[in-house]
């Protein structure tokens, strides 16, 4: 695990990286493919898949952004101490829908070893948590955050996780357009907003009232609000941000 950047956590931990959605803005896709040693695996798996047992001591990416479990890191979380808010998969999307089953368990596993940390997921396909609570396979534990990105009305359309009972919060960044989120299926316990960083040509400059609607919704059903410094760069007078265990 190592420290973090990331304002809504205190460390990143990256036993699973690569991820292939393959979005516009990534930032994680641009820094595994600078590390990426171009080694050839030996023991490559079935749709491009990657297993590291051990680590390479060259680079972190050997084999760049392609989905790669590094199971030597599975014990990090119980090998510290010190409680922390912990963003798991930072550099992945640990519920894409190539993501083998076997290695979300894994990993929940991996978290449920170490309960002095706070536990952030965060992915853009929730039905994959759906299908795993399903399954039996989605821990309730309440140290487990379980986060979507919603980014636009589309991805409202793909919130589906009414009636599964954890924890849950949107992850509104980049912002990239307005979202109503009356219309979703359920709703977050916790919302993160943020804008877009870096310098793509189409790059989305969030509208104030498309964050001002979501701060009145929020405020109207007791959702508590995290606004990141790159939305506080726009607006600087945002009110404090809230995180849902201090509240
Ligand atoms: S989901 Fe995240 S890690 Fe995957 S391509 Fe998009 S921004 Fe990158």
């Amino acid at each position: 695990m190592n420290k973090t950047k990331i304002d809504w956590a205190t460390m990143s931990w990256n036993p699973v990286t690569g991820c292939r959605h393959g979005c516009p803005y990534c930032y994680a896709r641009r820094t595994a493919t600078r590390f990426n040693a171009g080694l050839e695996d030996p023991a490559l798996l079935t749709g491009g898949l990657h297993v590291l047992p051990e680590k390479i001591k060259a680079t972190p990416y050997p084999y760049g952004f392609e989905p790669t479990l590094h199971r030597y890191r599975l014990g990090q979380p119980q090998n510290t101490e010190e409680p922390q808010t912990v963003f798991v998969c930072s550099m992945a999307d640990l519920f894409g829908r190539w993501v083998p089953t076997s290695w979300i368990v894994e990993v929940l596993d991996a978290c449920r070893k170490a309960p002095q940390h706070r536990y952030l997921f965060l992915t853009k396909n929730p039905a994959r948590y759906l299908e795993l609570d399903h399954l039996a396979l989605l821990p309730h534990e309440s140290n487990f955050w379980y986060g979507s990105t919603v980014a636009n009305m589309d991805a409202v359309g793909m919130y589906v996780m009414q009636g599964v009972n954890v924890n849950s919060f949107w992850s509104m960044e980049p912002l990239l357009g307005p979202v109503d989120m009356a219309a979703a299926e359920g709703l977050p316990e916790w919302v993160i907003l943020g804008a877009e960083t870096g310098n793509r040509p189409d790059k989305v400059t969030p509208a104030r009232e498309w964050v001002d609607n979501i701060v009145a919704f929020c405020e109207e059903n007791e959702i508590p609000v995290f606004f990141k410094d790159n939305l506080r760069k726009y607006f600087p007078d945002l009110p404090a941000s809230a995180f849902p265990w201090e509240v």
